[in-house]
């Protein structure tokens, strides 16, 4: 069944009203008629099966039947990536949602690529890429920040994952197995890599990991998708219920 992100309230017997994109998508992309089903989710009250109770040129209702799924929410998981080129950066943000991410944080540091982070491109990006994975929650895209004024108010209680390529780190999975679960980020750096200055002052945060992802360099999306699996493998949500 389609999956829809909306914004209302859901409750048995409620009515949706979706956007024009939305009643576009269901109506002509889908082609789903009166009487089809689908599944809709608002990040707070879970998933319900709705039904497309009328569908005109320029509109269309939901009537909102069942609840397929309480609210459940992934692990505590931000991921701190460096601004890449927008096709990579828009491939990593779709992964992270996929992987459960709760919040992508895209960071300034002195070799990142120029420009900004489009980040209305990459929310909308989070929101597909939630429909089609499942997900009940969508990750929230933060604003960019530079990565002196992230480490400077850095919250004591999360450990950070440093992916460093420097090659000098312990092994990610040793390393990983080894810590406790909570609040977490991955930290993943740009195509130039981080400054050695940049490093020193990652490795000084008290809740810092450094982690080799092996012994080739990775592009910036392969190690996010790496650290994410092996994160969730060890300390997040593929461990089972
Ligand atoms: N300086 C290299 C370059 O110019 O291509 C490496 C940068 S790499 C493309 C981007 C980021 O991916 C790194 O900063 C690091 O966070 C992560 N990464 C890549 N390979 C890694 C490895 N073998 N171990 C740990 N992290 C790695």
């Amino acid at each position: 069944l389609i999956r829809l992100l909306v914004r209302d309230d859901l409750g048995e017997g409620g009515e949706i009203a979706p956007s024009a994109e939305q009643a576009h998508y269901l109506t002509k992309v889908m082609r789903l008629g009166v009487g089809d089903e689908l599944l809709v989710f608002n990040g707070g009250d879970g998933e319900w099966r709705a039904r497309l109770a009328e569908a005109s040129k320029r509109r269309c209702r939901l009537s909102v039947l069942d609840r397929t799924r309480v609210q459940t929410v992934g692990p505590d998981l931000d991921l701190l990536v460096a601004l890449v080129r927008r096709p990579r950066l828009e491939t990593i943000v779709e992964k992270a949602a996929e992987l459960g991410v709760r919040r992508v944080r895209p960071v300034v540091t002195q070799h990142a690529n120029p420009g900004h982070a489009n980040l209305a491109r990459l929310a909308a990006i989070a929101v597909e890429a939630a429909e089609q994975t499942g997900r009940l929650d969508v990750p929230e895209i933060l604003p960019t920040e530079k990565l002196d004024a992230i480490l400077t108010g850095w919250d004591p209680a999360r450990r950070l994952m440093f992916c460093d390529e420097a090659g000098d780190a312990p092994p990610a999975l040793g390393a990983l197995r080894a810590a406790a679960d909570g609040p977490w980020g991955i930290l993943i750096g740009p195509e130039g890599g981080f400054s050695e200055a940049e490093r020193d002052s990652i490795r000084a945060l008290p809740g810092a990991l450094p982690v080799s992802l092996g012994p080739r360099i990775l592009r910036a999306d392969t190690a996010a998708i790496c650290a994410l699996g092996l994160w969730q493998a060890t300390l997040g949500d593929w461990r089972g219920a």
